[in-house]
């Protein structure tokens, strides 16, 4: 029996480039109760011949509601700490591990994240990134198992073909405001990536 994660898997397999992936992301029905409660499947922004590219964990409520990856608070500041490094969002990939919005923003199951693995895999695959930054614990575990934030981040880690960058996610930053330390190194994260990537 095809279960489905190996369904998204094959469909995933099967998407020649990035947009097809979208396309049939947006129809998928692998997770019931995300079926039942999104309003858009949001499957990520990747720009033609992308070298950087940040994985956060799911879509919010403002990126449910539009479809588009990012375009909430965490978003804002994402693209202002970019702006400060140097790079604009229009060079930059923007994905989550999850396409759609678990309800009042619970974190994705293990099940979840297991189903919806198969479009993130295909979508670096097809991208090929020299750095992708991991945006949060649960995007680093995603990359390494396991782990800590304080452990790995802010160094880059060789990890399926991928030199992964694990560092704070925006809402943390934003959780402990401007002159908090999530914040500093977010950014100085944020400018290694920059450098590596350029
Ligand atoms: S979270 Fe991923 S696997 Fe689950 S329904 Fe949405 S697109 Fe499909």
């Amino acid at each position: 029996m095809t279960t489905p994660d190996l369904a998204v898997r094959e469909a995933a397999a099967a998407s020649p480039t990035l947009e097809v992936l979208a396309e049939r992301a947006r129809s998928c029905t692998a997770c019931p109760e995300l079926v039942a409660t999104r309003t858009h499947v949001v499957p990520g922004a990747v720009p033609e011949g992308v070298r950087l590219l940040v994985l956060g964990e799911a879509p919010g409520a403002q990126e449910d509601e539009s479809g588009l990856p990012f375009v909430g608070k965490s978003g804002r500041l994402l693209d202002q700490l970019l702006g400060e490094v140097g790079v604009s969002r229009a060079q930059v990939g923007v994905l989550n591990t999850l396409k759609c919005r678990p309800p009042g923003n619970r974190p994705p199951t293990r099940l979840e994240t297991r189903n919806c693995r198969g479009w993130t895999e295909r979508q670096l695959a097809l991208a090929a990134p020299q750095v992708v930054v991991a945006l949060g614990l649960s995007a680093t575990r995603w990359f390494l198992g396991p782990t800590s934030l304080a452990a790995v981040r802010g160094r880059l880690h060789e990890q399926g073909g991928y030199r992964v960058l694990p560092t704070y996610h925006p809402s943390a930053a934003i959780r402990f405001g401007p002159e908090g330390e999530p914040r500093r190194l977010l950014r100085e994260d944020l400018a290694l990536a920059a450098e590596v990537s350029s």
